[in-house]
């Protein structure tokens, strides 16, 4: 699988030598994983002459906003511009890509993932590097440099450390494997002050975030090994905060003791009776299949979709599939 790796990674190189104008994206509601691994490759590409775009059509949660280059990053782009290369960074189908991919040509496309094969439509692909064993999209971009033989600069390995730890949720998650430590060793001591990361990303909550969770804690269901929570579209009014304020709250429902899945279910701000699913799970409960059932995807032990109907609906709906998981 290594030796296959390299000589897919070889052949992105090389695209990324021969062209000289790039759009890169990574999936709608962006998170740390798809902002540092956008960052980080925006930043190698530019060092070596080329015209980079990167561009994000959902707003970047602003936990992230230390990272290097990340006002640099485009929430629209005019229609029909070409580029000479667009990658897209954790899109496994079409459905995770910002709408924006109709809009603008593209003489190829790369795609980098760590999802496994999407149920859905695939996307056009000149060149696929995709391998769900490895922890994080950083850690495959971590990977690229490495066979071009590039060091990344601090400020990219803080980028690529910040997807890391988020997307293998602190190395708590099933996702931690030697090979992502690794990676956060070499980024480590490329530079990166872990505390420091660990600070922006987790310990600058703002009231709206906290008040936020503590409403979502008072709707904490356990059904046997499941837990879960909801966050309505009143929640948000009345502590005054947004979806991006959601992100973490998740993990609270998996801190339950004897827990095997946990979900957050969330009211879809500006859309009418739509409900955004967030499913977790330890050990062997599979919350892909789940998604996939419903439409959406992701990988093993973290997942996600969204359903039409009102969110008490939507749960009792739902909330079958999730103690079946269990089991
Ligand atoms: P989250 O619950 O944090 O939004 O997402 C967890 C994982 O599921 C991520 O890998 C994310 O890309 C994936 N995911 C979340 N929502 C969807 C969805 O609606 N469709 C697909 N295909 N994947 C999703």
């Amino acid at each position: 699988m290594q030796e296959e790796k390299k000589v897919i990674a070889d052949k992105i190189i090389k695209i990324f030598e021969n062209n000289r104008t790039f759009l890169i994206s990574g999936h709608i509601h962006p998170d740390g994983d798809t902002v540092g691994s956008e960052l980080a490759l925006a930043s190698w590409l530019r060092k070596k002459g080329k015209k980079v775009d990167i561009i994000s059509t959902d707003p970047i949660p602003k936990e992230f906003n230390f990272l290097s280059g990340i006002k640099r990053i485009l929430s629209k782009i005019t229609k029909n511009r070409s580029y000479d290369v667009g990658v897209l960074l954790e899109c496994p189908d079409v459905t995770r890509v910002g709408s924006f991919v109709n809009d603008v040509n593209f003489g190829k496309m790369v795609n980098i993932d760590h999802h496994p094969e999407p149920v859905k439509k695939t996307l056009k692909s000149d060149c696929s590097l995709i391998d769900p064993k490895v922890s994080s999209c950083c850690e495959l971009i971590y990977f690229i440099m490495k066979c071009a033989s590039y060091v990344p600069s601090k400020k990219e390995a803080v980028c690529l450390y910040t997807g890391i730890i988020t997307d293998t949720g602190r190395f708590q998650q099933a996702n931690t494997t030697p090979e992502a430590l690794e990676t956060a060793a070499d980024l480590f001591r490329l530079g990166v002050d872990p505390v420091q990361v660990y600070r922006n990303v987790y310990a600058a909550k703002t009231g709206a975030n906290l008040k936020l969770l503590g409403s979502a804690l008072g709707t904490l269901e356990i059904d046997g090994n499941v837990s879960y929570m909801k966050i309505t579209c009143t929640m948000y009014k009345k502590t005054n905060s947004s979806p991006m304020d959601s992100e973490e709250i998740i993990n609270y429902a998996g801190k339950v003791a004897g827990t095997k899945v946990f979900g957050l279910f969330r009211e879809v701000l500006g859309k009418k009776k739509s409900v955004k699913i967030s499913l977790r799970s330890f050990d062997k409960a599979d919350v892909n299949a789940v998604a996939r059932k419903y439409g959406g995807g992701g990988h093993f032990h973290a997942s996600g979709f969204e359903v039409k109907g009102a969110i008490q609906e939507v749960i009792k709906k739902v909330l079958p599939s999730l103690k079946a998981a269990a089991r």
